[in-house]
């Protein structure tokens, strides 16, 4: 099945208790691609970057089986960059620049070949950006999955609210999904969240796992321990790609199947935080991928 990929392509500068990196390629989009390419080759993709970004981060997406058509390349513009800053409890993160550049008139073309995708992604980005990629889609997708943070909700909550009206499945972080529902206990938080629209939710809890909600069920699934968390940055990212190229791949939206893809999500995001940005989800192959769903299976299974 078709995933289609809405978010950005951007320039990072991060810093964590173990390094600190220039501008090196990122992007909320980049990294759903990236691990969603474990799962299915039919990705296409729908963002923006200025001419400062470099020929081969799209050639490295293309030889992942990426369609980069829907990828505007803005001439004299600069791409979208973010900075962020870890201190030594990595779930917690300061951002210290967001520019939006390309992203501050960026308006999406959904090419043609991309307007009867099956699964929607649309990660990390203006909401009414989002809006305006569903609303160009010929039939209603099987499955709309929406990522989102608190950056958005700060300035374009009214926005956001609107897009949550269309959207099957909400990813967010336990403090935005505080932030959203403006409850502490995250089952209610869950509920009040269930009410503006997705029909499931999954709050990320970093390195304590996620949840994941539909109004009768509950689902719990560990992130698994891992000896050197180097860097945090795309997480949240690779899990959703995890989670929808599995869902595409299975051509199942059963809750039954969503949990599995929930477990294949952690397994990407894990990979993902062994090394700066990008660098660990280009190294690792299909086997990797299939080893650590294994152990993951291993650590929650009782007799
Ligand atoms: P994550 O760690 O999964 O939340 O995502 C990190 C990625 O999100 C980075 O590569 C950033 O480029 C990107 N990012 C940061 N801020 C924003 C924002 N306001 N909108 C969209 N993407 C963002």
């Amino acid at each position: 099945m078709n995933v289609l990929v809405v978010g950005t392509v951007a320039f990072d500068a991060i810093e964590t208790p173990f390094g600190k990196t220039d501008k090196i390629v990122g992007g909320a989009a980049t990294y759903i691609c990236l691990a969603s390419s474990f799962f299915t080759q039919k990705l296409n993709l729908i963002s923006v970057v200025g001419e400062d970004f470099p020929e081969d981060a799209i050639k490295m997406l293309k030889n992942k089986s990426v369609n980069t058509k829907g990828l505007q390349i803005k001439k004299g513009e600069k791409t979208f960059f973010w900075s962020g800053k870890y201190h030594n409890n990595m779930n917690n993160r300061d951002t210290l620049d967001t520019q939006l550049n390309v992203l501050e008139n960026f308006n999406p073309i959904v090419p043609e070949e991309y307007k009867e995708s099956e699964f929607l992604m649309l990660g990390n980005l203006m909401p009414s950006v989002q809006k305006k990629v569903l609303n160009q889609m010929k039939k209603k997708p099987k499955l709309i999955v929406l990522d989102t943070m608190n950056y958005w909700m700060d300035f374009y909550m009214k926005d956001l609210k609107e897009a949550l009206k269309q959207v099957d499945v909400l990813t967010i972080n336990d403090e935005e999904a505080r932030q959203l529902s403006e409850e502490y206990s995250l089952v209610k938080a869950a509920k009040k969240i269930l009410n503006m629209g997705p029909k499931n939710v999954i709050i990320k809890k970093g390195e304590h796992g996620a949840l994941l909600f539909n109004k009768s069920e509950v689902f719990f699934a560990p992130a698994l321990p891992i000896e050197d968390v180097f860097d945090p940055t795309g997480a949240g990212d690779s899990f959703a790609g995890g989670f929808i190229g599995y869902l595409a791949n299975t051509n199942d939206i059963s809750f039954q199947n969503m949990k599995r893809a929930v477990i294949n999500g952690s397994a990407m995001a894990s990979y993902c935080v062994e090394k700066f940005g990008t660098q660990k989800l280009n190294e690792i192959t299909s086997k990797d991928v299939e080893s650590r769903i294994n152990e993951f299976i291993n650590l929650v299974k009782v007799d």
